[in-house]
C-alpha cells in the first residue's frame, strides 16, 4: 500500500540501525520496520476506507506471523500530543485476549476504540462512532468480535448478574437470528461462534439505523462500516461487508 511504503521509506533511515537487530539467515530475515511517528493528516486523508482494511490486514497478518512493527511509542506520543489523525474507529470486546489494537499491529493515534463486553452498540458509543468519522475524519468503522465470546455464551445460558443481565439482553436478537441446525447451546463453540458472527452483523445494522450521520457518510462513500471476526486459535482477522 502506498501510505506503508512511503513511512517505511520514510523512516527507513531512522530506523537503519533497528534493522540490524533483525536475526536469521539471509532469505529469512524478518525485515525490521518502525512507525517512528503517528499518523499524519495528510497520509490518513489519502487512504481510501478499503485501503485502511488492507492496512489492518497487514497489521493482521504481521501480528500472525510474529513480526509486528518496531513501534516508537514514545515517538507516536510526541507526534499525536498535538492533534490526532486516526484511520478508523474499532468496536471491539472487553475480552483480554482480543486487543485489537495488538492483533491488528496499529500504534498510538492511529485508532479510535470502544470496547464493550459482546461489542454491542448503544447511543453513546454510536455517538463515539459519529465524533471519529464526521469530526475527526476516521475512514472506517470496524465491529469486531470474536470467537468463545463470554458474554456471548453468557447470552446464550440466560445468565444474570446485576447490569450485566441487561447488557446481555442486547446479544439476544443475534441467538434468535442465528440460523444453525447442530445444537443450540453454550458449551457447543461452534454455534457459541456464530451467534458471535451474526451479533456484529446486527451491530453493524443497528449502528447504520441509528445513526444517520453514519449511513449518509457510507453512502457518499467517504467511510465504510464493516464487520469482522478475531479468531483466538490462529489469531485471523476475518473481514466482512455486511
Ligand atoms: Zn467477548
Amino acid at each position: 500500500m502506498n501510505l506503508l511504503l512511503s513511512r517505511r521509506n520514510v523512516l527507513k533511515k531512522t530506523f537503519a540501525l533497528s534493522a540490524l537487530s533483525v536475526t536469521g539467515v539471509a532469505g529469512l530475515a524478518v525485515p525490521s520496520v518502525s512507525f517512528a511517528a503517528s499518523l499524519t493528516k495528510d497520509e490518513r486523508d489519502k487512504m481510501t476506507p478499503d485501503a485502511v482494511i488492507e492496512h489492518f490486514r497487514q497489521g493482521n497478518l504481521r501480528f500472525r506471523e510474529n513480526r509486528p512493527l518496531k513501534h516508537d511509542y514514545l515517538a507516536q506520543k510526541r507526534s499525536s500530543a498535538s492533534g490526532q489523525f486516526p484511520a478508523a474507529v474499532i468496536l471491539s470486546c472487553i475480552d483480554s485476549r482480543a486487543p485489537a489494537e495488538i492483533v491488528l499491529d496499529t500504534g498510538i493515534g492511529e485508532t479510535f476504540n470502544s470496547r464493550v463486553a459482546g461489542n454491542i452498540s448503544n447511543s453513546d458509543i454510536i455517538g463515539s462512532m459519529e465524533f471519529a468519522c464526521a469530526v475527526a475524519g476516521a475512514k472506517l468503522v470496524l465491529v469486531m468480535g470474536h470467537t468463545a465470546c463470554g458474554a456471548v455464551k453468557g447470552a446464550i445460558d440466560n445468565a444474570e448478574l446485576g447490569n450485566l443481565t441487561g447488557l446481555l439482553e442486547k446479544i439476544k436478537p443475534a441467538i434468535d437470528k442465528t440460523d444453525y441446525a447442530g445444537e443450540r447451546s453454550a458449551s457447543n463453540y461452534d454455534f457459541v461462534d456464530a451467534v458471535a458472527r451474526q451479533n456484529v452483523v446486527l451491530t453493524v445494522e443497528n449502528i447504520r439505523q441509528n445513526s444517520p450521520v453514519l449511513k449518509a457518510l457510507e453512502q457518499e462513500k467517504k467511510i465504510k462500516i464493516v464487520g469482522s471476526m478475531y479468531h483466538l486459535v490462529g489469531g485471523n482477522v476475518e473481514f466482512f461487508d455486511v
